[in-house]
């Protein structure tokens, strides 16, 4: 670079320093944050799993509620379950297709969003995972009546996330972030099965 370049080289990031230093002193509130994870492509139910893990490394506490998908292994589960730190529960059979019991699939979601409210009404927990939550409106197994108050009515401080594709409308308006995650490729599709690891 010639003197000059980097004389303007050098102004430009100070400015832009200077931005973000006063956007970061701008942001002086702490709260429980609604986070909704939705799209098509791959990502949401892994990031969730990664705030578990952040959550874990502060000493802190997290509630899992695994919907719909409750009978499909992930390699978190096998990891965090027996974390003293965390409550993991599996509240699903499957998709529709697979369960052919619509009756039952509503019932087995009930049960479970029961024990997930238990978890929204307890500030020890520091983060919720509602896995594929989205799935229980699209099904119309539970309605949003049933849905929203009792994540809105959750302790201050608590962090909830939810992930599932074709997130409601309503859940994305009461959210503080939303990441709609754009499927570009997806190895599955050029034949590859499920990968330890990476996909379960
Ligand atoms: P992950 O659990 O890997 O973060 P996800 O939660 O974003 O994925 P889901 O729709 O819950 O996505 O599907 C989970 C499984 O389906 C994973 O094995 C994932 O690799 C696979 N999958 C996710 N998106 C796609 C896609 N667009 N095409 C094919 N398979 C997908
Ligand atoms: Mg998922």
């Amino acid at each position: 670079m010639s003197g000059d370049e980097e004389a303007r080289h050098k102004e430009r990031t100070q400015k832009h320093k200077a931005v973000v230093d006063a956007r970061i002193a701008a942001a002086t509130q702490d709260k429980g944050l609604l986070l909704v994870l939705t799209g098509n492509g791959k990502g949401k139910s892994s990031s969730a799993f990664g705030m578990v893990a952040r959550t874990l490394g502060y000493g802190r506490r997290a509630a899992i509620f695994q919907f719909i998908k409750g009978k499909e292994e992930v390699g978190e589960r096998a990891f965090f379950a027996a974390h003293p730190g965390v409550t993991w529960e599996r509240c699903g059979e499957g998709f529709t297709w697979e369960t052919q019991d619509r009756q039952g699939d509503i019932a087995t979601a009930r049960a479970g969003w029961e024990k997930a409210k238990a978890a929204l009404a307890d500030p020890a927990i520091h983060l919720v995972v509602l896995d594929e939550l989205t799935y229980l409106l699209t099904y119309r197994y539970l309605a949003l009546e049933e849905i929203l108050p009792p994540i809105l009515a959750r302790p201050p401080m608590q962090h909830v996330v939810v992930t599932g594709r074709a997130a409601d409308e309503a859940l994305i308006e009461a959210a503080d972030t939303v990441s709609a995650i754009r499927d570009v490729k997806h190895a599955f599709r050029a034949g590859v099965r499920a990968q330890q690891g990476i996909d379960l």
